[in-house]
């Protein structure tokens, strides 16, 4: 099973506390696809401008990502994205966002496009993620955003959500989103917007899972340096979805493996600047950390004074 992915490549100017990097290759598809690409075949729907290297097209070639929709415009420039990080890498604060050459954007699937049954709306315009998704005849459907569309653009955004089945936010868009700060609450309106699942992102903290099944929740991996967050959560995307489209298991037992796949893709992605480190990770990497992290989070009911749950 193959993924359409349709999102950002952008070019990015980053500062964590740990360095800077003025003009790297970033945007929402361009993470999400090279981290989908460990585990299943990829096609990507963007643009871009003319001012976007040869050199950075060929990153997403050499990852076997199929960029034969990624358009060109002549005259406009890429999308532009340049934020910075304290020490609480948790939150990046945007400075600059310039949409550019995304303001013409008018995303066309052809006929080969609409057929691939798992579709990722990575973060980009909600109009967009909506019109690329009424094209589609995908079988599962899954939704990224962040505050800058949920302030920009939240009745485009509220219409998005009304034809996907999986939401991925982090857990302050999510507050924002619902309008409610208690993240089971929050959970259960976003819930009632469209999306059957729901995965929360919470950085150091890990990711939670909520769906018809009930709750699952995972930490994330326990990581001593971390250098610059940018595109863990769409790496985290594409090994949840990169999973779910080459297991094509939508169960929960699939769902729960799949939020584990896109937490080990994240704490990689985060080793480095922008998506450096997912292009020297190897398949032995990812299988290694999978394992780590069940042992992580696993744990045995014991006897204590002849009862099995230790209470008095
Ligand atoms: P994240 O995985 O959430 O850290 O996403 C990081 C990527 O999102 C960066 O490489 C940016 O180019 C891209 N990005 C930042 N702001 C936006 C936006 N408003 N819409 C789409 N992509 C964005």
């Amino acid at each position: 099973m193959s993924i359409l992915v349709v999102g950002t490549v952008a070019y990015d100017a980053i500062k964590t506390p740990f360095g800077e990097r003025p003009h790297i290759l970033g945007g929402s598809a361009t993470h999400f696809s090279v981290s989908a690409s460990f585990f299943t075949d990829v096609r990507l729907v963007a643009v871009v401008g003319d001012d976007f290297k040869p050199e950075s097209e060929q990153v997403l070639v050499d990852r076997g990502v199929d960029v034969t929709d990624l358009k060109r415009l002549p005259g406009r420039k890429t999308f532009f994205w340049k934020g910075e990080y304290g020490f609480d890498l948790n939150t990046a604060h945007t400075l600059d966002t310039q949409i550019n050459v995304l303001a013409e954007f008018d995303p066309q699937l052809d006929e080969s496009a609409r057929e691939v049954p798992y579709m990722f709306l990575a973060n980009t315009d909600p109009v967009l993620q909506r019109q690329a998704r009424q094209q589609s005849r995908a079988r599962f459907v899954a939704l990224d955003t962040m505050n800058f569309w949920i302030e920009g653009n939240r009745d485009g955004l509220v219409k998005a959500l009304a034809d996907i089945d999986l939401l991925v936010v982090n857990d302050a868009e999510a507050r924002e989103l619902a309008g409610e700060s208690n993240l089971i609450r929050a959970a259960r309106v976003i819930r009632e917007l469209g999306p059957k699942i729901l995965v929360v992102k919470r950085g150091e903290y890990g990711a939670a899972l909520f769906s018809d099944h009930g709750y699952f929740a995972t930490p994330a991996f326990p990581l001593e340096e971390v250098v610059d967050p940018t595109g863990a959560g769409d790496s985290f995307a594409g090994g949840m979805m990169g999973y779910l489209a080459a297991s094509n298991d939508t169960s929960d037992a699939g769902l729960r493996r799949a939020i584990i796949y896109g937490s080990v893709m994240a704490s990689f992605n985060v080793e480095a600047f922008g998506c450096e480190r997912l292009l020297e990770l190897t398949h032995d990497e990812i299988a290694g950390r999978f394992r780590q992290f069940k042992a992580l989070t696993f744990f045995e009911e014991a006897e204590f004074n002849g009862r099995s749950v230790a209470v008095r």
